[in-house]
């Protein structure tokens, strides 16, 4: 599933491109994806310009005079640029066309989303699918003190909270199996239990395990223009924990263990990792 480095790797991308280009024209080759594509959204975008490339947490924003595109990559997109005569794959649901470039949204799942936003709506992050959204992990107000005081009194279990997103967003299931193991952090740990420092441990191994993923990330953008670009081949994190139960864990060699929490799958070292 792209996460949020895929998905800032993919804004970055965009970035370099469409900002200041008019599109020539949005065409929708497979309107349903999680929710319908707007029908009259390819009237509505032709001939403007693109303004700017944005994103908060696993959504794309694309801003035009008069509203913003707002894209997710569901559980298998990518969007991607493609060669002006390429032909289409399967899968290929929705094309951005400018004069010297062209643009897909491959996702073969069809979980992704191509929603607007009109700003006469009002304002682009008050919208249902943004307003929730915790703090962006990079943005400077996110800080060891500001998650030690997100926790406090809150007795769920600190590995499910972290993946809602409500607090911090981009800790998908890998970071947050990752970074609980580099915390030294029980998954299972009430996170209002969890003591200053440790979540300090916590707060730097969120950020490392996503600088790290970003890292990668840069390297697949030279791969950018190629169609034949895997769309599944996501970024590949060098994991401590994340899908190797059963085997040793580097740094004690204690066996991985596996377990659900909130119908999602946790990795974690049963001695390395403290209640
Ligand atoms: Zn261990």
């Amino acid at each position: 599933m792209p996460e949020l480095p895929e998905v800032e790797t993919t804004r970055r991308g965009i970035a370099t491109f469409m900002p200041g280009r008019i599109l020539r024209e949005l065409v929708i080759h497979e309107p349903r994806l999680r929710w319908p594509v707007p029908a009259g959204l390819p009237a509505r975008l032709q001939g403007q310009t693109v303004r700017a490339c944005e994103r908060r947490g696993k959504y794309l924003l694309i801003r035009f005079d008069g509203g913003t595109q707002i894209v997710h990559l569901g559980m298998s997109g990518s969007l991607r640029r493609v060669p002006m005569q390429a032909p289409l794959r399967k899968h290929d649901h929705v094309e951005w066309r400018f004069d010297d470039g062209r643009f897909l949204l491959h996702d073969p799942r069809r979980f992704g989303a191509v929603l607007w936003h009109p700003d006469t709506d009002g304002p682009l992050l008050a919208h249902p699918l943004l307003a929730g959204l915790g703090i962006e992990p990079f943005d400077p107000g996110f800080t060891p003190e500001w998650l030690h005081g997100q926790l406090q009194g809150r007795r769920q279990a600190i590995k499910p909270l972290l993946l809602a997103g409500r607090i911090v967003v981009g800790v998908g299931n890998i970071y947050a199996s990752e970074a609980l193991f580099q915390a030294g952090i029980d998954p299972r740990l009430s996170a209002g239990q969890i003591s200053r420092p440790r979540c300090a441990r916590l707060h730097e191994a969120i950020l490392s395990t996503l600088a790290q993923a970003l890292e990668a990330g840069g390297s697949t953008l030279r791969d950018y223009v190629d169609p034949q670009g895997a769309p599944g081949a996501y970024f590949s994190l060098h994991a401590a924990v994340y899908e190797r139960d059963g085997q040793p864990c580097p740094r004690c060699a204690t066996l991985i263990r596996r377990l659900v929490q909130g119908q999602r799958a946790t990795y974690f070292c049963p001695h390395c990792q403290k209640r």
